[in-house]
């Protein structure tokens, strides 16, 4: 079997694969960058090394006897999915979703509007953000849209240099985090709280920060008849709301930087002469304009379509039936399967993926199962060679690469830093 992409989707795939009892299988994950992990490294927040730990539970699947890794082997550049369907009797691709979607406003392409995608990548040292820059300038960050990104990036740009220290973010984000002269983060909703994405786990964080202080205006809170709704048949969104108004009770403690959670303010223009400087937005009581020096939009991902692959542009999904790709008529494309946020879009915590990924694998075996010994025996006389992955970074290599990662935490006192360059990553697997 082969899983394209080795992030929580494709690692918890391996898993029930590897460890179905009765399936003889080797299982190969394929993966575009050097090393495991896709969103859990690259995308769960530095500071959030709890969540991170996870990796040691995918760690063990990637060791496990029946799993082998190919990393920096991309599907479409090195290998072709047609050539994967050839040479293994599955193929399952969770590449999950690496595009970061526009807000649709004139003026997003002026300088200093940034997608929260990039920065993330950025700050989590992702070899194709190394060379990015981010002016952090002026007083004030809108950071446009109400989930846990948005939220992820309001408290990063918030931390201190101390505290980035007691994560692996490399050290120039540090320097350039700690060079901003941002001030005032606001996290800007078009919608009232009731419907904010966020959790409540990550909002509650917010009042806790030692560099922010958390503000939420009292005239926010005021709930129209169909937020009151929400509230009353949710309970989480009722523990929020007991929140942001204790919160907004709360007299700031005078901290370096804070962060303001606005709501009802939908974004119509960004303006600017050559970088931005105010965005406009409808509200309530008419336009509204806010003034920026640094804005991001942290609007949700889409997925990237795969060549030979179907996909529904509307959605930016793979059309799927229980995880099996189906084609434009509806019928099943043999051997293809889907799982992760390719399969049914940017949701979810790391976990929900693993009842996705039985769902995807259990259509596999049923179908494997469904085979006649004489299907069998015809599909391995006209199987393809499994691809040669010659350039691929094994195991092996991602493990020199973690060492590497430790060592230059501790010439800086740190237990880790990423190594956060294309061609330093390769030298180090490499040279192992
Ligand atoms: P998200 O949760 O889907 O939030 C996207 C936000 O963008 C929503 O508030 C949405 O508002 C808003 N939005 C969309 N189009 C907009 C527009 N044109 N103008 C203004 N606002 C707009 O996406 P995300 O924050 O990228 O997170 C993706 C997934 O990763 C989520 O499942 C999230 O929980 C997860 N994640 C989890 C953690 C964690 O657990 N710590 C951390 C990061 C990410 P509407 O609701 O009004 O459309």
């Amino acid at each position: 079997m082969a899983i394209v992409g080795s992030g929580p989707s494709g690692a918890y795939c391996a898993q029930v694969l590897a460890e179905h009892e009765g399936l003889d299988v080797d299982v190969h994950v394929i993966e575009r960058l050097p090393v495991p992990y896709g969103l859990v490294r690259y995308g769960v927040a530095p500071d959030h090394q709890r969540i991170k730990s996870i990796v040691a539970s995918f760690q063990e699947i990637f060791e496990h006897p029946r799993v082998r890794f190919f990393g920096n082997v991309q599907v479409d550049r090195d290998v072709g999915l047609e050539q994967l369907l050839a040479g293994y009797d599955a193929v399952i691709v969770a590449s999950g979703a690496t595009v970061d979607r526009r807000l649709g406003v004139p003026g997003e392409d002026l300088r200093r509007v940034y997608s929260a995608t990039h920065f993330v990548s950025w700050y989590s040292g992702h070899p194709d953000a190394a060379d990015r820059i981010f002016e952090l300038q002026g007083d004030r960050a809108l950071v446009i849209g109400a989930g846990n990104v948005a939220l992820d990036v309001a408290r990063m740009l918030c931390r201190t240099p101390d505290e980035l220290r007691r994560t692996d973010v490399p050290e120039h984000v540090i320097e350039a985090l700690a060079a901003s002269s941002l001030r005032e983060i606001h996290v800007v909703a078009r919608r009232g709280p009731a419907f904010a994405k966020y959790t409540n786990k990550e909002l509650m964080e917010l009042a806790h920060l030692e560099g922010a202080d958390l503000v939420v205006r009292p005239e926010d809170l005021e709930l129209d008849e169909l937020q009151q709704e929400v509230v009353t048949r949710d309970p989480l969104v009722g523990r929020r709301m007991t929140f942001l108004r204790k919160a907004a009770a709360t007299e700031p403690r005078g901290a370096a930087r804070s962060i303001h959670l606005r709501y009802h303010l939908a974004p119509q223009r960004i303006l600017g002469s050559d970088a931005v400087e105010s965005v406009q937005f409808s509200s309530a009581a008419g336009e509204q304009s806010i003034d920026a020096g640094v804005v991001f939009r942290s609007v949700g991902y889409l997925s990237a379509p795969i060549a030979g692959m179907p996909f529904d542009h509307v959605r930016g999904t793979v059309p799927h039936q229980l995880g099996r790709v189906v084609g434009a008529d509806g019928v099943p494309v043999p051997g293809l399967y889907v799982a992760g946020w390719l399969k049914r879009g940017p949701n979810g915590v790391i976990g929900t993926n693993r009842m996705d990924a039985m769902e995807t694998v259990g259509s596999l075996i049923e179908d494997l199962a469904a085979r006649t010994p004489d299907e069998a025996r015809e599909r391995d006389a006209t199987a393809g060679p499994v691809a040669d992955f010659s350039g691929a970074i094994g195991w092996e290599g991602w493990q020199a690469i973690d060492a590497q990662e430790v060592r230059d935490g501790a010439a800086q006192r740190r237990d880790r830093v990423k190594v956060h360059q294309w061609e330093r990553m390769l030298e180090v697997a490499r040279d192992r």
